[in-house]
């Protein structure tokens, strides 16, 4: 993968120009100041994150617990620390059988934990979300007993994160240490971006519900991207590391305070100016937590513990109330709900201003939801098997693309059904979104993510309207 090779390439330099300094944050500062480096990094297209994050996985030891003022400055040596594990797991050293089999087991548990509190069937891939690894902890903790339990339970997790298992926020305390590398620097934003652009004939694709930054397939050369999300690092599979999001509240305000609040954001993290009004220039990708719309809710609803009544006469799906009094998960559901028609009156004020908007969701509730009924002329139905995946995922997507219909491997960008769908084996997907128990993932697609949407679709929904892709830069 080429990003592994770039990280392994600034491993190197870093090495080279690190020689002899001590591993703390004047360190730390006396590397952000090389100028040899700063000018590899214009060239490789790494982000300062990535660079730091290739600095403490070299160094954890002497990084670890570091005095910062008088506090402590903590690195997280996770990752180093689990690559060991892995390769311990996959057989590349010397291990008892019985030490890999108790790994297994204690992996095993954990994921099943995580599935059960992200509400997600065993099989399916897993997208935590803020919060989940935590909410887990508190079921497993049993088995990590004595001093050091619960980074050793973020160090599984990280082996499943390097197994494709696994992707999304871990609640890591890794934010800290960012920050103070970020006030070590004196400046923020990623390398990446740190580019004084016009953003005249620039595209600007803002992200809603970044999360793992699959949009970012969507960027052309030149082109600015604005991941917004709650949760500042999160783990890609994709990209193998930890992608920054910018942190911003997504369920308050209106179309023009989000704008005002997004160009402020951007200026001050980015360096880049948006202008005071969105333009024909942006395009807005939006995904909404899947979790509370999420098809798989029905059957923690059996259990009492679902966010949604899916046994409503009306069929439409409303947060799950028990003597007329919304549940905590119940709660949460309204929220969403809520959020999406914000994020719905955002598309639809700055469409006005030619925005092209995009909101994805796989099927399940939200296509019920009474509010989605004014969208109905907007929605189009496609099935992941047909965009090169092993999984179908059917999914929605509402746009204000209207020249856009979904073509993908099969012409229609639906399953072709048994028998002809390249994804399927016998009579099932080789990976199942609601297969439960025995669709494990196996074999190569194992790697590839399933909650991403596939960069065919992105790109074909990206290309779909011909005016727009005349002013792009990038889009062939
Ligand atoms: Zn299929």
């Amino acid at each position: 993968m080429a990003t592994k090779r770039r990280v392994q390439q600034v491993h190197a330099w870093l090495t080279k120009i690190s020689a002899g300094m001590e591993g703390d944050l004047v360190g730390l500062k006396r590397l952000v100041d090389n100028t040899g480096l700063k000018r590899r990094l214009q060239g490789s297209g790494l982000s300062t994150a990535e660079v730091y994050w290739a600095w403490a996985a070299s160094r954890p030891e002497r990084l670890q617990r570091m005095e910062r003022g008088s506090r402590f400055l903590e690195v997280p040596d996770w990752r180093r620390q689990a690559l060991g594990q892995l390769s311990v797991w996959e057989g590349r050293t010397a291990e008892a059988p019985s030490r890999v089999w108790e790994q297994e087991r204690l992996q095993q548990r954990v994921l099943r934990a995580l599935a059960s509190v992200a509400g997600l069937e065993e099989g399916e891939d897993l997208l935590l979300e803020p919060g989940d690894a935590r909410l887990a902890w508190h079921r497993v903790k049993g088995l990590f007993k004595g001093a050091g339990g619960y980074r050793e339970f973020h160090q599984v997790i990280a082996v499943l994160m390097l197994r494709g298992k696994l992707e999304g926020p871990v609640d890591l305390e890794m934010g800290d240490w960012w920050e103070e590398v970020w006030a070590a620097e004196g400046r923020s934003g990623t390398g990446r971006q740190e580019v004084a652009l016009d953003t005249a004939f620039h595209r600007i694709v803002v992200d809603f519900g970044a999360g793992t930054q699959c949009a970012r397939a969507l960027l052309g050369p030149g082109a600015i991207y604005v991941p917004l999300d709650t949760v500042r690092w999160v783990y890609s599979r994709k990209a193998g590391m930890m992608v920054e999001n910018l942190v911003m509240d997504l369920s308050v305000g209106s179309a023009e305070d989000m704008w005002a609040r997004i160009r402020e954001l951007v200026l001050a993290r980015l360096g880049v100016d948006l202008g005071g009004q969105p333009s024909s220039l942006v395009i807005l990708w939006m995904s909404p937590p899947c979790k509370t719309f999420s098809r798989a809710d029905s059957s923690n609803r059996i259990r009492g513990c679902g966010y949604r009544d899916h046994r409503h006469r009306s069929g439409m799906r409303p947060p799950l109330r028990e003597g007329g009094k919304l549940t905590e998960k119940g709660r949460l559901a309204a929220a969403h709900d809520k959020m999406v028609q914000l994020w719905l009156e955002v598309a639809w004020e700055w469409q006005t201003k030619g925005v092209r908007w995009a909101l994805e969701n796989p099927v399940g509730s939200l296509v019920r939801r009474p509010y989605m009924r004014a969208m109905d002329g907007y929605i189009r139905q496609v099935d992941y098997c047909a965009y090169g995946r092993d999984d179908m995922k059917p999914t929605n997507i509402w746009t204000s693309v209207s020249g856009w219909n979904p073509v993908g491997t099969t012409g229609t960008g639906k399953c072709l059904g048994k028998g002809r769908c390249l994804a399927m084996q016998g009579s099932r997907h080789k990976r199942s979104v609601t297969g439960g128990r025995k669709a494990k993932a196996v074999g190569q697609g194992a790697q590839a993510s399933k909650s991403e949407v596939p960069e065919m679709l992105l790109l074909e929904w990206a290309r779909a309207e011909k005016e727009w892709n005349g002013v792009w830069h990038g889009v062939e």
